[in-house]
């Protein structure tokens, strides 16, 4: 292994490379790491030296908090390839502050964007090979933190560990997806965390999601807890509803995350000249819409899928499919998203930013 130091991160380089065993036509979302992880350590109330270094298993004592309180954050975000081998990231200020905020949520320490934003641009440039051109390929990047301090007092960590994995990905396509309207079950909550990337607002899901998995749903359509009438999140994803022409999507709030997909598809619509309505969409207004005609579409929206067509859903046990749109909206958001994002587009909004 060699060692060399730039912009105060250390890199240690593998001696061999994985890439050669990857089949990248038939990826598996997130199943496939690159050959390099960055990790930085926080320690004595500071942030120690930055490391790029091979992807291998980490040893933590087993009463670190992360395993018993669960202070663990996450981001998710993407690179792209252009047609000259540049590499572009999608609005990377973003997940770095939303980032920062989940930190603060869950009494965890802040992280610098030097040590983010530089640690990732030196990742991608020594896994630049794992970044591939071309129709639906980009690589997904994870940046996560983890509570590392040894202890089952109940108390926040006083160490941390910061790493960011780099998982080559193809466009994700969900199939037909289904969805129940919750009316028991909740994501979020006032007060709680749900507008954090905390990793228990995940797991919380996996038990509803799989009832809903039994009854021949994929996904649920989350609702505020209160009342269970306010259609808030699709899965992991913002939701959007299609009534005649216009677009709708919830305000942010504290039950609902702040999606950078959410934010840049609203902004392309408008951009298009669509209408669009940020405000409360009710169950019964969906029903309602469904039974008349006037709802057109639905989807979810976020970094994995970017668009996630929802083809029907479930509320009080009776089951609404969507008709066949021509003009579907939510594919011409998509093609005008992706066409910024890999660089076939001229960027307009200023949101892309290069990888050097
Ligand atoms: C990450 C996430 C989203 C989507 O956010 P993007 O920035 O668009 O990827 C939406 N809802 C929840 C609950 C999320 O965790």
């Amino acid at each position: 292994m060699s060692t060399t130091q730039t912009n105060k991160i250390e890199i240690i380089k593998a001696t061999s490379s994985k890439i050669n065993d990857v089949d990248f036509d038939n990826l598996s979302f997130g199943a496939v790491f690159t050959d390099h992880l960055f990790e930085c350590d926080f320690k004595n109330g500071e942030w120690q030296t930055p490391v790029v270094k091979p992807y291998a298993p980490i040893l933590m004592d087993p009463s670190s908090k992360v395993f018993h309180y669960g202070q663990a954050i996450f981001e998710g975000m993407k690179a792209y390839k252009d047609d000259k081998d540049a590499i572009w990231l999608f609005r990377p200020e973003e997940n770095h502050k939303r980032f920062n905020a989940s930190a603060v949520r869950m009494a965890m320490p802040e992280i610098p964007e030097s040590i983010f934003l530089d640690g990732l641009n030196e990742l991608l440039k020594l896994d630049a090979e794992w970044v591939k051109r071309g129709n639906g390929s980009s690589m997904y990047i994870r940046p996560f933190m983890i509570a590392t301090g040894a202890g089952v007092v109940a108390n926040p960590s006083d160490e941390y560990k910061f790493m960011i994995l780099l998982s080559p990905a193809k466009s994700y396509y969900a199939g037909e997806v289904k969805v129940i309207i919750a009316e028991h079950y909740s994501r979020a909550a006032n007060g709680g965390i749900g507008a954090a990337k905390a990793a228990g607002n995940y797991g919380a899901q996996f038990y509803p999601t799989n009832l809903a998995n039994k009854d021949g749903f994929q996904q649920v359509i989350w609702t505020d807890d209160a009342t269970h009438t306010k259609l808030e999140e699709a899965g992991t994803m913002n939701v959007f509803f299609r009534i005649n022409d216009t677009l709708l999507t919830a305000p942010t709030s504290e039950r609902i995350l702040d999606g950078i997909t959410r934010k840049s598809l609203l902004a392309i619509a408008e951009k298009e000249g669509l209408k669009t309505e940020v405000r409360s969409v009710l169950a019964s207004e969906l029903v309602e819409a469904a039974k008349d005609g006037s709802l057109k579409e639905i989807f979810g929206a976020g970094t994995a899928a970017v668009v996630s067509v929802i083809k029907g859903f479930s509320y009080k046990d009776e089951y609404y499919e969507l008709p066949k749109t021509d003009d579907s909206y939510a594919s011409l958001l998509k093609e005008k998203l992706t066409g910024i994002q890999n660089k076939l587009a001229e960027d307009t909004f200023n949101w892309t930013v290069q990888v050097k």
